[in-house]
């Protein structure tokens, strides 16, 4: 009822209802109904784009990030007042509920995503000397923590479809050096965790899975994180469960929990941190949670599983729409992905079925029409801090200055070259709106379709 309100309201403010159906040449505004699809897709199409001067197609607004409210501020007001600010009861209970929340026997809170990789691989006594294969789509913190080990990042390159690690490709960058795999669930797809855990099972290399992007993200009916020998997530202010800053390693093995948490909290026992822990690699530090954290955590826990539902169904339902537009490839998923977590909407758009309109300009065009739409990551293999620091010192002292200087020309990724130029991206809080509003970002996608070739000259 909602819905057709609103599709006469769409109607009615652009006064084209006669005109969508002279303008859907390809496809009869009776079929398209038929078939299911918001009309607003071809009269939308119609009009000027606003950035020739037209009308933004997205009349909403678009949710902020993070969310608070009064559990939260309870939460954080007892652990103050109380004066337990230190890791304690909170951070346990919050630890116990997220292990149980994914299906995994441990959970160790951290400081942060990154702290979570950093003592993963440490508990697995990554070091200098050592390979540690990642791919190349993903946030830097992938690759900084293989470097905080002096580690030699090895980068397998990306499936453009899925804009996750191409499986096909792990088996051939596996060295007798390789001491870890770091597959990425980016923007809450799963990579394919069948065929990377075949592999790294017959290597017999642990899999430190980057879960920072996909709570509550599952493969085949399990959390994402349950899999391989630790998974790994943020709680930073933009992750879908978040506390400002934050982190957690999940895992089933009870060796390597112990390990994780004696490396994250020097060298102390599980679960309350009394005793020296019998830990035999002897490097540790501080990367632990405070109490403020895992009281916000739990607090923000409460609607967790409904947000994602939402975001689950409003994906789906852009997806569907987005597909019917030339040039625009939403990301694929892997047959055994039975949750995506949605952190990024992430697809492709292709120049050519646009008259050429560059990303740069169809992205200028589509947030002039109200849509929050950015490009994605630039190919992490070249990236500056990456190539300094392996001509630094201690990587030339390691390596030796042969290794380094072949090593851009062996970690070469194509197909993620060519992805870092197709990538655009929308945050998870577009998804916490309505299917209205993604019927409008679907309607501006197609009104800049439409108007491809004028855009291209303006
Ligand atoms: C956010 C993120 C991290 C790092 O997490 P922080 O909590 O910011 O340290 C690591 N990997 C990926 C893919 C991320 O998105």
């Amino acid at each position: 009822m909602a819905r057709k309100t609103t599709r006469r309201r769409f109607l009615h403010s652009v006064g084209l209802a006669g005109a969508a159906l002279s303008v859907a040449k390809t496809r009869s505004l009776a079929g398209m109904l038929e078939q299911g699809k918001p009309p607003i897709l071809s009269t939308a199409a119609t009009e000027k784009p606003a950035l020739l001067g037209g009308k933004p197609v997205c009349t909403g607004s678009w949710p902020g990030w993070p969310r608070a409210g009064k559990s939260d501020e309870e939460a954080i007001l007892e652990v103050l007042r109380a004066a337990r600010w230190y890791r304690s009861r909170s951070v346990q209970e919050f630890e116990e509920k997220y292990a149980a929340l994914n299906q995994a026997k441990y959970c160790i809170a951290t400081s942060s995503g990154t702290t979570a990789l950093y003592t993963s691989l440490g508990a697995l006594g990554v070091g200098p000397g050592d390979e540690v294969i990642v791919p190349p789509y993903t946030f830097m913190a992938t690759v900084t923590v293989v470097l905080l080990h002096y580690a030699l990042p090895v980068f397998v390159d990306s499936d453009r479809e899925t804009f996750l690690m191409d499986p096909a490709k792990l088996e051939a960058a596996i060295t007798e050096k390789t001491k870890a795999i770091i597959p990425v669930h980016i923007g809450g797809n799963v990579a394919d965790l069948d065929r990377i855990l075949a592999v790294a099972e017959k290597h017999k290399i642990p899999v430190v899975g980057d879960a920072c992007q996909a709570h509550l993200a599952q493969w085949r009916g399990r959390s994402a994180g349950s899999w391989g020998t630790t998974g790994c997530y943020s709680f930073q202010l933009s992750k879908n469960l978040c506390s400002g800053e934050g982190g957690a390693i999940l895992t089933n093995d009870e060796a390597v929990a112990d390990a994780c948490f004696a490396f994250h909290n020097c060298c102390r026992n599980r679960p309350n941190g009394r005793g020296a822990a019998n830990y035999r690699f002897g490097r540790n530090g501080n990367f632990r949670m405070t109490e403020f954290q895992g009281a916000l955590l739990l607090s923000q826990m409460q609607g967790l599983e409904e947000r994602a539902q939402l975001r689950s169904e409003n994906a789906a339902h852009l997806t569907k729409l987005l597909r019917e537009i030339p040039g625009i490839h939403p990301a694929k998923e892997y047959e055994g992905c039975t949750r995506n977590a949605y952190h990024l909407y992430m697809f492709r758009y292709d120049p050519t079925q646009f008259a050429g309109l560059s990303r740069e300009k169809f992205l200028r065009a589509l947030r002039a029409e109200g849509v929050p739409v950015s490009a994605g990551y630039t190919p992490l293999n070249k990236e500056r801090f990456l190539l300094d620091a392996l001509r630094s010192e201690p990587y030339v002292r390691v390596y030796g200055k042969k290794t380094l200087d072949q090593w851009p020309e062996r970690n070469q990724c194509p197909e993620n070259d060519k992805l870092c130029e197709e990538g655009c991206w929308m945050l998870h809080t577009v998804l916490l709106t309505t299917k209205e509003q993604m019927e409008q970002i679907a309607a501006a996608v197609a009104k800049i379709h439409k108007h491809a070739a004028e855009l291209a000259k303006a």
